[in-house]
């Protein structure tokens, strides 16, 4: 029997609600993205009203950046500053009148990715999504692991030089600094690369376009880019030795760009590399929308 499942994604930059169909998860029916309002009042709004456009039936999912625990967010990502100590999953049950389960962003893509992607029947598995930050899920012995307090998978805030640049999180040198959406545009920033083609401000999209086009700074960025995110890797590996390491976020759609290097820098940075002949660096298969999927097969 088929039944509609909604799933809404929530990151710091953009929202996207996808609807799938519980038989068949694997198959997107309906996809559609904005970008995340700065009031918590005009998330909700957002949220509920993507619901509804996705002709929710049932239940929703939501995936939100941030610390979840117990079905609420106690603390929200920085990149989402404005849903701090917001009740989220209360207000939009009042609101849409259904119910309505929220986890951690990352923890949906991870979902997702062992049902109907890349890690479907691997039992130990680290997925981290790049997107304007760094999210993470861990998965050992093919159970979601969620920590003490529900906030296991948090790799975005790992330091990596506590003299390093200033992160939204209070501290410095955190791996999201340089291996996220935003870290590539600081490190476009520190080789003197400001601007686009265009003349705006740089981003992860224009230095993709770029070093499509074979500009030399922009490839070279990319590359420094896939070490900074090999190193992250290469310490959770030191830590938990999975099978396999899964890379979602909005910058798996161009990971062309840099997962080559990542591989073989892994290799080169973390602990017997070579003898880790098991462990793969894959690209989310749901792509980008692998959190909205997970949200989607939350019940
Ligand atoms: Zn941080």
């Amino acid at each position: 029997m088929s039944e509609r499942l909604v799933g809404i994604d929530v990151g710091g930059t953009k929202m996207l609600a996808v609807a799938i169909d519980r038989s068949r998860p694997s198959e997107v029916l309906a996809i559609q993205s904005r970008p995340t309002p700065s009031t918590a009042k005009a998330v909700v709004e957002a949220v509920s009203d993507l619901a509804r456009e996705m002709e929710l039936e049932g239940h929703l999912g939501v995936g939100l950046a941030g610390l979840v625990a117990d079905g609420e967010v106690l603390r929200s990502a920085p990149n989402l500053q404005c849903m701090i100590d917001v009740p989220v999953r209360t207000l939009l049950v009042e609101d849409l009148g259904c119910s309505v389960v929220i986890d951690n962003d990352a923890t949906c893509a991870l979902l997702a990715e062992m049902t109907v992607g890349v890690a479907r029947g691997v039992d130990d598995v680290v997925l981290v999504t790049l997107g304007t930050g760094i999210g993470g899920g861990v998965a050992i012995d093919g159970s979601v692991r969620r920590g003490a307090h529900g906030f296991a998978g948090e790799p975005g805030h790992m330091c990596l030089d506590p003299n390093g640049p200033r992160c939204v999180c209070g501290r410095n040198g955190c791996w999201e600094r340089y291996a996220s959406g935003a870290g590539v545009v600081w490190l476009a920033q520190q080789r003197g690369v400001n601007i686009d083609h265009n003349g705006q401000a740089i981003t992860a999209e224009a230095l993709a376009t770029m070093a499509r086009a074979g500009d030399a700074d922009s490839l070279a960025i990319w590359g420094e880019f896939a070490d900074w995110l090999a190193l992250g890797l290469a310490n959770l590996a030191d830590v938990l030795d999975p099978e396999l390491f899964v890379v979602g976020g909005g910058l798996v759609d161009v990971s062309d760009l840099y997962i080559d290097r990542t591989r073989e820098r892994f290799v080169e940075s973390v602990l017997g590399g070579r003898a880790r002949t098991r462990t793969r660096i894959e690209p989310a298969l749901s792509g980008s929308s692998a959190g909205a999927i997970g949200a989607a097969l939350l019940n």
